[in-house]
């Protein structure tokens, strides 16, 4: 199974900020869309940085609420580790798992073409894995 595969179930649409974004936007972003991190975007469209809730929790912790009027470029990570839509998804996870977050931009032809998070992928490893019992009780009982 491949990241593509992950892709086709989800919304055709990338959610993102731009660089000029303050952390108090981000946060906005991330709860109005129920989602956990956010590519952020040059006026160009590329892909400059990632921004997490993680992020945005550690820097209030450290610094307090002032904070979120700063804009989103100072806070984010710059140097991002994406996937391809040919990857598989086994090796998605170990990624994740490695480098410990819970985002992967999917990144092909050199554009963002959507985000998988360690939810989509455990979700999909879950019912392969359900798929494959299926199968293997059916080849039991039929014989
Ligand atoms: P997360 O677990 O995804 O909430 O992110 C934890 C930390 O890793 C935060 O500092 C994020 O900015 C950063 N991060 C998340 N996803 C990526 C990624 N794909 N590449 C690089 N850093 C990331």
């Amino acid at each position: 199974m491949t990241v593509a595969s992950i892709l086709k179930q989800k919304p055709d649409r990338l959610i993102s900020v731009s660089e000029s974004a303050s952390l108090a936007d981000v946060a906005a972003v991330l709860t109005r869309e129920n989602i956990g991190a956010v590519p952020v975007l040059a006026a160009n469209g590329e892909m400059i940085g990632i921004i997490s809730e993680r992020d945005i929790v550690r820097q209030i912790a450290r610094e307090g609420s002032g904070v979120l009027s700063r804009t989103v470029s100072s806070m984010m990570t710059k140097s991002v580790v994406c996937c391809a839509p040919e990857d598989s998804v086994a090796s998605t996870m170990a990624l994740m798992t490695e480098r410990r977050f819970r985002h992967l931009p999917v990144r092909s032809n050199g554009r963002i073409v959507g985000m998988i998070s360690i939810g989509d992928v455990v979700k999909r490893r879950v019912e392969d894995a359900e798929r494959e019992a299926e199968s293997l009780r059916d080849y039991i009982v039929r014989g």
